[in-house]
């Protein structure tokens, strides 16, 4: 039966990478129709919305999206439109897996790594005071009457809401996954010891949650000492949970560990919907130049195939997109030895490699 799925292609390198992807899931030979959605500066420019409606009922109807990068420009204008979608879809689980494959230029051979970050809360709320405004010198005022606590008056001001809720359903969501993919051990990330109520709160949650897990290890970590650890010996952690900031800083730390962005696949779950995009943003620089790499996105439609059900199609993906990589000879620049690297190939040239494996595969 035929599988529909809307397909947001995104800006700046997006189209590229989304191109190439939905050519190399094509020929895993899995029946599949998209339903081609635009949001983002195109959507904005040819239809004055960032997110038109009809991309959010495309995919309450589908269930599933395959999305390219969004930009959010720094400091002005609109909210990000990633963060939108989370929050309007309820995608609460932001599932990102750091895997190392032979061949990728990386320090480290064994990193096995899943961070699940919890998607609709925390600094990522986007509660903001802006420096000056009204509201910010009442709430600077109540602060001040409440707590008796003085917050400087020429101060912006972001609020980090985290709820018990919240923090139960994204720690269950962690144990369930390590439970259903054979993992031994579920890490807790926070900074308790500074923030006791808002972190101290996902942190008593995740313990208490862990209990009803005996088959699953647990220990948290402080989100600092996290960092140094990832660093220095990786190979001990399994899956990490954490809230939003540190699960979007920690993210990046681990595409670090297996060989950059243009290898770290995501995936935004829901109780409902579920939508897939490389952790990397559009880096627009590279746009139109058929460079940067479609392998993050690659990575994030063998994640989608699995989540449909299409697990003999996503191992294949999965086996053809590591052998292009242990051979390293059509990747792209950001995969050879250096940067400048003549031999580098392009973002199409890629999917053709992967094509060729999965036929050799099959
Ligand atoms: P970025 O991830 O777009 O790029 C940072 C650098 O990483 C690039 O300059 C490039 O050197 C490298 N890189 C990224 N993707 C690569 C790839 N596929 N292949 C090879 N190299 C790659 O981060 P940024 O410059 O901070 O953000 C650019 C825009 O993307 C911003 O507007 C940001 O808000 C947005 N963004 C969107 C998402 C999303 O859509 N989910 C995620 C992160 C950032």
């Amino acid at each position: 039966m035929t599988r529909r799925i809307t397909l947001i292609p995104g800006d700046g390198t997006g189209p590229e990478i989304t191109e190439a992807t939905r050519r190399v899931v094509e020929a895993t030979g899995v029946p599949i129709e998209w339903e081609v959605k635009e949001a983002g500066m195109v959507a904005l420019e040819k239809y004055g919305d960032v997110l038109p409606g009809d991309v959010l009922d495309s995919i309450k109807r589908n269930k599933v999206a395959l999305k390219g990068p969004l930009t959010t420009p720094v400091g002005k204008g609109f909210r990000s439109v990633n963060v939108l979608l989370r929050q309007v879809l309820d995608l609460y689980a932001c599932v990102r897996p750091c895997k190392s494959y032979r061949g990728a230029k990386t320090r480290y051979s064994d990193v096995d790594i899943v961070i699940v970050r919890e998607n609709t809360e925390d600094l990522y709320a986007g509660i903001e005071f802006q420096r000056g405004a009204p509201e910010t010198e009442e709430f600077i005022s109540t602060v001040e009457r409440l707590l008796g606590k003085r917050i400087r008056e020429d101060s912006a001001v972001s609020l980090k809401p985290i709820s018990e809720g919240a923090s139960r359903r994204i720690v269950r969501f962690a144990f369930e996954f390590a439970r259903a993919n054979g993992r031994r051990k579920v890490t807790a990330v926070h900074k308790a010891n500074i923030m006791k109520y808002t972190d101290g709160l996902f942190l008593a949650v995740a313990s208490e949650v862990a209990k009803e897990y005996p088959d699953i290890q647990f220990e948290d970590r402080i989100v600092d000492n996290m960092a140094m650890q990832l660093v220095q010996k990786p190979e001990l952690y399994d899956v990490l949970v954490m809230p939003n900031l540190y699960g979007d800083i920690l993210s990046d730390l681990g595409a670090g560990l297996i060989g950059g962005l243009g290898l770290a696949p995501g995936a935004n779950i829901g109780d409902e919907y579920a939508v897939f995009e490389p952790t990397h943003g559009s880096a627009p620089k590279y746009a139109g130049l058929n460079k940067v790499n479609p392998m993050a996105m690659m990575f994030s439609a063998v994640l989608m195939l699995r989540h449909i059900g299409e697990i003999d199609a996503a191992n294949r993906l999965e086996r053809a997109l590591a052998a292009v990589i242990a051979e390293g000879r059509y990747v792209t620049y950001d995969m050879k030895p250096t940067p400048d690297d003549p031999t580098a190939v392009g973002t199409s040239q890629v999917a053709d490699a992967v094509i060729g494996k999965l036929a050799e595969l099959s």
